[in-house]
């Protein structure tokens, strides 16, 4: 039997204080992926700190237009919010893409952008795994590697961050609100996960004590045509192998925004900034887009088995351009 203490936070600061009082803590918000990692002896906390009960389960309309989505929001509320579906389609969808029902019921917008690896030498803790234990190799390197990394990995790592909803928050130019022993900060969407470098245990730029308080969707991305697509082995209930998640300004027949980030390639939502710099003042027409694809899928290096996620991320993008190119120059 192992001791596990719990406390409930009754605010953010003493969530954090709590926190830091006890080594070895993790804050507990829908648990969805922690409880999992717990059973499997991957995760062993110390202590659980409840934030669960925080007022942080809101989303509401800030002064200047945009929309700050609590840590605590549910993801099916935050999927179903009006405002959220009517100015980031993108964002429902790409929650609405993952886990099941159930799940989405529970779990957190935090939660969401905290959950692990799916990888499965990190969730057996019988196999090696740098980013479990660091120093003790990558068994899926030399493995099975089928869904992992083809962009941004390194020796030490080749995993892929297995969220949906982090794919559109950051091609939207989200931002995540921290606060921690050293106050509050904000930290981009596009910045807040890694690559894995010779650190894979470390997922995030997040501060040890640091919670997770909120989401501010821009206001400059609110409205913009916005779609999200994911391919995966089976229709519903299954994590990607490649997703992408678009935000695309046609004016005219020339493109005059775009935000591109795709998902399940690297160990972070891929911002595909080559390709929204090789758009931005282009014609908004199918070659166009695959040009812009391919070069920032030059940067791909696919391993020994999955090469076809390259081709998988590519046909995505170009759907997804076209796509919401198609109103704009009908
Ligand atoms: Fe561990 Fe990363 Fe290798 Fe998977 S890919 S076994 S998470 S080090």
């Amino acid at each position: 039997m192992k001791p596990l203490g719990y406390v409930r936070a009754g605010s953010v600061e003493e969530a954090v204080a709590e926190f830091t009082a006890r080594p070895g803590a993790r804050y507990l918000g829908g648990g969805t992926n922690l409880m999992d990692l717990m059973k499997l002896g991957v995760e062993r906390p110390t202590a659980l700190v409840d934030i669960s009960r925080l007022r942080l389960d809101t989303v509401e309309e800030t002064a200047d237009g945009a929309l700050r989505v609590g840590a605590t929001v549910r993801n099916s509320d935050l999927a179903a919010h009006p405002l959220v579906r009517d100015r980031y389609p993108v964002l429902s969808q790409a929650v609405l893409a993952g886990a099941s029902g159930q799940l989405r019921n529970i779990a957190t917008t935090g939660g969401n952008l905290l959950q692990r690896t799916r990888c499965s030498y990190f969730q057996d803790t019988g196999k090696p795994c740098n980013k479990r234990e660091p120093g003790s190799g990558c068994g899926a390197r030399e493995g099975v590697h089928r869904e992992h990394a083809v962009l941004g990995h390194s020796p030490e790592c080749i995993a892929t961050h297995p969220s949906d909803m982090a794919v559109a928050l950051a091609a939207v130019d989200a931002r995540v609100e921290l606060f921690g022993a050293d106050g509050a900060r904000t930290l981009p969407a596009t910045e807040f996960h890694r690559l894995p470098g010779a650190h894979p245990e470390r997922d995030t730029e997040i501060r040890p004590g640091e919670l997770i308080t909120g989401v501010v969707l821009p206001a400059d991305t609110a409205g913009v045509p916005s779609l999200y697509r994911k391919a995966r082995d089976r229709a519903s209930y299954a994590f990607a192998l490649a997703s992408v998640a678009a935000v695309l300004r046609v004016e005219d027949g020339i493109v005059r925004h775009a935000g591109i980030a795709f998902g399940a390639l690297a160990h972070r939502p891929w911002r595909a900034r080559r390709a929204e710099e090789a758009l931005l003042g282009a014609a908004a027409t199918e070659d166009a887009f695959g040009r812009a694809v391919d070069l920032e899928l030059e940067a791909a290096q696919p391993l020994r088995d999955n090469a076809h996620k390259v081709r998988l991320a590519r046909n995505l993008a170009v759907d997804v351009l076209t796509r919401l190119a198609a109103p704009a120059i009908a």
